[in-house]
C-alpha cells in the first residue's frame, strides 16, 4: 500500500496549507502546519526572500524532524528601488503610516502619485524552499514572479495585500478581481509552487526508514 509522506509547512496560513495539500497529495505527500509540531515562528531577520524562507524551513525541519517547506514573498516596485520588497507586510508601519493592507496600499499610491504607467512597473516575487533535513546542504529553491503595474486607484475585492492596486500584465486587471484558481495559475506563488511540484514529481524525496 502507498503511504503518505509527511512534510511540514513553516507557516500557519490555512489557505496556503490546503492549497499545497491539494497539489502534493497526488505525489504521495501530506502537508502539515508547523503548529502541529510545536514549531514557533522565527524572526525573519535576513535581507533576501530566499534567506528568510530558508530560516523558516530550517527551524521547522529542526524541530519536527520532517522535511520542511517554507515560502517568502513580496512586492517590488521599480520606481522605489524594489521597495517595499522584504518589508511588504509592514510597509506602512515602517513609515509610521498605519498598519495593515489598506494602509500599505494607501502609502504606496501616495508614493507613486504623479508617475506614469511606465514608471509604475512592479512585480510580486515568491520563493518556495524545501529542506530535506536541518543540515541539508542543497535545498530545493523555487522562484516565481508576476509582472504588473501599480494602479492609480484600488479595484476589486478578492485576494489580499496589494492585490487591489496591482494590475497584472496577464489579464490587464487588478489581481483582486481574479478568482482564486486564476490567481493561483498566474501568480508568483503559483509559479513557484508549480516548480516545486514538478521537481518532486521527477525527484521524489527518499521514503523515511
Ligand atoms: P508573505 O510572504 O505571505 O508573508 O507575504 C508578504 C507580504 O507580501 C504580504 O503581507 C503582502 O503584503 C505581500 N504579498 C505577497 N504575496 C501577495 C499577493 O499574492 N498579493 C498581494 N500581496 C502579496
Amino acid at each position: 500500500m502507498h503511504t503518505q509522506q509527511s512534510l511540514v509547512f513553516a507557516s500557519g496560513n490555512p489557505g496556503k496549507i490546503a492549497e499545497l495539500n491539494d497539489l502534493l497529495k497526488p505525489l504521495g505527500y501530506a502537508v502539515q502546519p508547523q503548529s502541529d509540531f510545536g514549531v514557533q515562528p522565527v524572526d525573519e531577520t535576513a535581507t533576501t526572500f530566499v534567506e528568510n524562507a530558508l530560516l523558516k524551513a530550517r527551524e521547522a525541519t529542526r524541530v519536527s524532524g520532517l522535511p520542511a517547506i517554507a515560502d517568502d514573498s513580496g512586492l517590488e516596485v521599480d520606481a522605489l528601488n524594489g521597495a517595499p520588497g522584504l518589508y511588504s507586510a509592514r510597509f506602512a508601519q515602517m513609515h509610521n503610516a498605519g498598519q495593515g493592507d489598506a494602509d500599505n496600499n494607501a502609502l504606496l499610491l501616495q508614493k507613486l502619485a504623479g508617475l506614469s504607467a511606465d514608471e509604475r512597473r512592479a512585480r510580486f516575487r515568491s520563493v518556495v524552499v524545501l529542506l530535506r533535513h536541518e543540515l541539508d546542504p542543497s535545498p530545493i529553491i523555487c522562484e516565481g514572479h508576476w509582472e504588473g503595474v501599480i494602479m492609480e486607484a484600488a479595484e476589486g475585492d478578492g485576494g489580499f495585500g496589494y492585490d487591489p492596486i496591482f494590475r497584472n500584465a496577464d489579464t490587464g486587471t487588478a489581481a483582486a478581481t481574479l478568482d482564486k484558481a486564476t490567481k493561483n495559475r498566474l501568480s508568483h506563488r503559483g509559479k513557484a509552487v508549480a516548480a516545486l511540484i514538478s521537481y518532486l514529481a521527477k525527484h521524489p524525496l527518499p521514503t523515511p526508514q
